[in-house]
């Protein structure tokens, strides 16, 4: 049985995986997902990367939104805000605090997240098995000028604060993975990567997501040592992201929001393939030039069937430069 790891953010990541398992219905799939966006919230842990992952695959979704739970209401979240409680910018409908307050509740009695995870997924059988990047707090906080501060001063926010309640309004300085440099992969993780027969970049946020799962230690280190070839999607299309506002945390970093320039800041030393898409062609050549095998195929989501079609590209190129 082919086993295949994938890095994944949110909606991008868990919309490839979707395509992904239909591709390879047989395949056995670890999700080592993003914790770095999670928060706490009226004392409740919220993980949003992974419960899109789950939700996503295991059909309990917001399909058009990409996040949340179908068919949701808000009631709670009123009462909250009858009492002045907020904040009032994070989204959380009745049946999402459920999964919340069971995985609170969990973590209080003190098992790990790795743990708690699989608990959750228990119910939702998403058909992969989701790992977050690690059971220690790692929580990404974005470095912006602070108005209120005088001539040159900075402020750090939480990422959903950046990300959620200012959309990205302000320029990033800095992307910070607090607590990154004290955190442990979380069981199975290393493991998941030395054993892969490929492992898959999908378009998820080549900083906040992909990148703060590449900076937990030993991560990066076991991706770019794995014998499996490793192939990334890119998440940026014609210059642009498909969807939310990747450009201004990859300026934060110094990078281009182009396909090209995403593939070098990963870089040879740990991509083996890159795709671009098809509107993208005339970036293949330099992504080669870096060492990078790339090629230009079509991108787009748009449904599990053409998500399945990139997730076969993305197998097939794998395959090509297998060493
Ligand atoms: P988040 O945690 O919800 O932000 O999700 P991810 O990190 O997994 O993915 C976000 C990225 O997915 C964004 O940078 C988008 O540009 C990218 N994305 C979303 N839909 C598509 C698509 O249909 N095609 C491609 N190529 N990228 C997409
Ligand atoms: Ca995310």
């Amino acid at each position: 049985m082919q086993r295949i790891v994938v890095l994944a953010g949110g909606i991008g990541g868990a919309r490839f995986l979707r395509g992904l398992k239909s591709a390879v219905p047989d395949a056995e799939i670890t999700v080592i997902g993003n914790t770095g966006d999670d928060i706490h919230l009226f004392g409740l842990k919220v993980c949003p990367d992974l419960d899109t992952v789950m939700y996503t695959l295991g059909g309990g979704i917001h399909e058009e939104q990409g996040w949340g739970r179908a068919g949701e209401s808000f009631a709670v979240k009123e009462e909250l805000a009858a009492y002045g409680v907020g904040p009032e910018w994070f989204g959380l409908g009745d049946r999402d605090f459920a999964t919340h307050i069971v995985r609170t509740q969990m973590l209080g009695a003190g098992y790990p997240l790795s743990a708690v995870t699989e608990a959750l997924c228990d119910r939702w059988q998403p058909g992969v098995r989701l790992l977050p990047m690690s059971d220690d707090r790692v929580e990404t906080h974005v470095l912006i000028d602070d108005p209120d501060g005088g001539e040159g001063a900075r402020k750090a926010v939480h990422f959903q604060e950046y990300w959620v309640r200012m959309r990205a309004s302000a320029d990033a300085h800095a992307i910070v993975p607090v607590g990154a440099e004290q955190a442990k992969p979380a069981p199975g993780v290393l493991e998941a990567i030395a054993a892969a027969d490929v492992i898959l970049f999908p378009p998820s946020n080549p900083v906040v997501s992909i990148g703060t799962i590449l900076g937990v230690p030993g991560i990066r280190e076991a991706v770019a040592d794995a014998t499996a070839p490793v192939v990334g999607l890119s998440p940026i299309v014609g210059g642009a992201p498909v969807r939310g506002m990747a450009d201004k945390v990859l300026a934060a970093v110094g990078v281009d929001s182009t396909a090209d320039a995403v593939a070098r800041h990963y870089g040879p030393g740990l991509l083996d393939g890159w795709l671009v898409d098809t509107v993208d062609a005339a970036a293949v050549g330099g992504v080669e030039d870096a060492g990078i095998r790339c090629r230009a195929v079509p991108l787009m989501m748009t449904d599990v069937e053409a998500t399945a079609a990139m997730a076969r590209e993305a197998l097939a190129l794998a395959e090509e430069v297998r060493r």
